[in-house]
């Protein structure tokens, strides 16, 4: 590692084998393995090196049962290795077998052009259900489907766990992926049932495939309503229920790996925090960055950006809850914008008047960045964007509790303003650039629909909600936090209620929590400055 590979060991989720390693990581090893043989200086390999790692993060969870390596032949030092395995163009993609003595043959994956992250990761399932049954992974959870007669008797036992059933059709996938993604969990079992005879399916309330149904350690049961029947929702779901946690893992490495892998890993010691609550230091780090960082990369600002960064800052003055030295901060900067007659303005003179030398006269925002309530496992997760959605969430709720603060300002008779100056925002500076697609989509298709200041706080809710199924088990997902429908039950039970068995939100209920959890009597000013 190091030595200018596309792979970077214990940053990138990839297992970087190298010749001096690879045999070591192969032969006898306990997991099945997937190899790609890449070259560093191959321009598709390079190209293709971000799916790779997404692949690679999106089934980490499986690594009991089959890891995800690279091998760069590229590197003179593996040369020999390569021409071992007859590898013979890049990017050649190699199934090895559990406990493989054998470690030069495997099976090539033929995908043809078909390089879709659910295509490799349905060719994994399908490897791993070959195994003969002696050879199979000892950390590899039963895939094959339950007989239907068996589902009696988990209403019977009473199991101090939860059992989810996953139903679905002979060709999907949904139930093999959602066992894998939980395998390293506890106090859940997760199984697969097929039958599509809708007699059988009516016993269950199934009105469509895959459909999981629960059961609690209580003996109460029910099906699980998500918002998408998709692997990652199920995931998530489940994941989130209260008691269920990640397993402390206890798999055996080969030794070498494992010391390249946790060499370059900063893991950080986490401060104290309660979930539970909102941080001032989350709030005021993250609108440091977005004005001192995020805006300063645009050197000058005019038209449509210029309109951006006013309506931002208008919104800002008006609703951040802050404390007062960076409310009178923030008062100035809009004043100041306010009386500006420049179409055009030099980012420097905003930052200028940003700077803290005004302290003195009480105008102060700190340029220390403190994530708590943001803070991530490791230096390159949550951290700015979790603090934006907490400002953005926090912006939404103080325009319905306190709608007179936006008068005079345009904004107050519109209902969709804070959500549309910061679409806005998110278009123009927001340096996620993706982001920014999915949020336009987002607001493409249902902003139209806010109606009230309520109906903002709740239409912002639920594409939160949006993002985090379709992010979860992503490569920008913390495993210290993972991505879950939120708020979880355990900090708002009434949120969740069941409407004919089946799990829902309770939105009066949603809408309280959110006006209390991003309202100010819930802020917490430790580990401010
Ligand atoms: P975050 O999702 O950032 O959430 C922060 C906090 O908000 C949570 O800790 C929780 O306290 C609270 N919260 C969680 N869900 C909700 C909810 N539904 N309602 C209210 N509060 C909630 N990343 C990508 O990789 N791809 C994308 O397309 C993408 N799109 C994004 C779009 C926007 C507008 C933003 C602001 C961010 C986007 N991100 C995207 C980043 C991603 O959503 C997360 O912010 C990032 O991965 C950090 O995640 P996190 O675990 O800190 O939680």
């Amino acid at each position: 590692p190091g030595r200018g590979g596309l792979y970077q060991a214990g940053v990138d989720p990839v297992w970087v084998l190298e010749a001096r390693t690879v045999r070591g990581a192969l032969r006898g090893a306990p997991s099945a393995w997937l190899v790609q043989f890449y070259s560093s200086a191959c321009g598709h390999c390079a190209a293709f090196a971000p799916t790779w790692r997404a692949l690679a993060g999106d089934v980490r969870a499986w690594e009991p049962a089959i890891k995800i390596g690279v091998l760069d032949c590229g590197d003179e030092h593996n040369y020999e290795t390569c021409k071992e395995y007859g590898i013979q163009y890049y990017p050649t993609f190699r199934y090895f077998r559990a406990f493989t003595q054998q470690f030069t043959t495997g099976e090539n994956q033929h995908a043809g052009q078909d390089r879709e992250l659910e295509t490799f990761r349905q060719t994994m399932i399908d490897f791993l259900q070959n195994h003969s049954q002696e050879a199979k992974p000892p950390g590899c959870p039963p895939l094959e489907p339950m007989q239907p007669e068996k589902i009696p008797y988990f209403f019977q036992e009473k199991v101090p766990h939860y059992t989810a059933i996953i139903f679905e059709n002979e060709n999907s996938y949904v139930g093999r992926e959602v066992i894998l993604d939980l395998s390293q969990y506890e106090n859940i079992a997760v199984k697969r049932v097929l039958d599509s005879n809708p007699a059988f399916l009516q016993k269950f309330n199934i009105t469509s495939l895959p459909s999981s149904y629960l059961i609690y350690p209580n003996g109460s049961h029910g099906l699980i309503h998500v918002l998408k029947p998709l692997r990652s929702d199920f995931s998530s779901y489940l994941k989130s229920l209260p008691g269920v946690r990640r397993r402390l893992s206890s798999s055996p490495l080969p030794s070498p790996l494992r010391q390249t892998r946790e060499k370059n890993v900063i893991f950080k010691e986490l401060k104290d925090y309660d979930k539970s609550k909102l941080y001032m230091a989350d709030l005021e780090s993250g609108l440091h960055y977005m004005l001192r960082v995020e805006l300063a990369t645009h050197q000058t600002l005019e038209g449509d950006e210029l309109k951006t960064f006013k309506n931002v800052v208008t919104l800002l003055a008006k609703l951040f809850p802050g404390r007062p030295s960076v409310m009178k901060l923030l008062e100035t900067l809009h004043m100041w914008l306010v009386s500006l007659p420049l179409d055009r303005i030099p980012y420097n003179a905003v930052l200028d008047l940003l700077s803290n030398k005004m302290r003195i006269s009480g105008l102060f925002l700190t340029s220390r960045v403190q994530w708590v309530g943001c803070q991530g496992s490791k230096p390159e997760l949550r951290g700015y964007p979790c603090s934006f959605w907490k400002l953005f969430h926090a912006l939404t709720v103080q325009a319905a509790v306190q709608p007179k603060a936006l008068l005079n300002t345009g904004f107050e008779d519109n209902p969709q303003g804070v959500l549309r100056i910061m679409q806005r925002y998110i278009r123009d500076f927001f340096g996620c650039r993706a982001c920014a697609q999915h949020f336009e989509e987002m607001a493409r298709e249902s902003m139209d629909s806010v109606k009230t200041s309520d109906g903002a706080v709740l239409w912002l809710w639920e594409k939160h909600n949006v993002v985090n199924a379709r992010l979860a088990g992503d490569l920008s997902e913390d495993p210290a936090f993972p991505k879950v429908q939120w708020p979880t039950p355990d900090i708002c039970p009434t949120c969740h209620q069941k409407i004919n068995g089946l799990d829902a939100w309770d939105k009066v209920q949603v809408l309280q929590f959110l006006k209390d959890h991003y309202g100010m009597g819930n802020i917490l000013y430790t580990y401010t400055q």
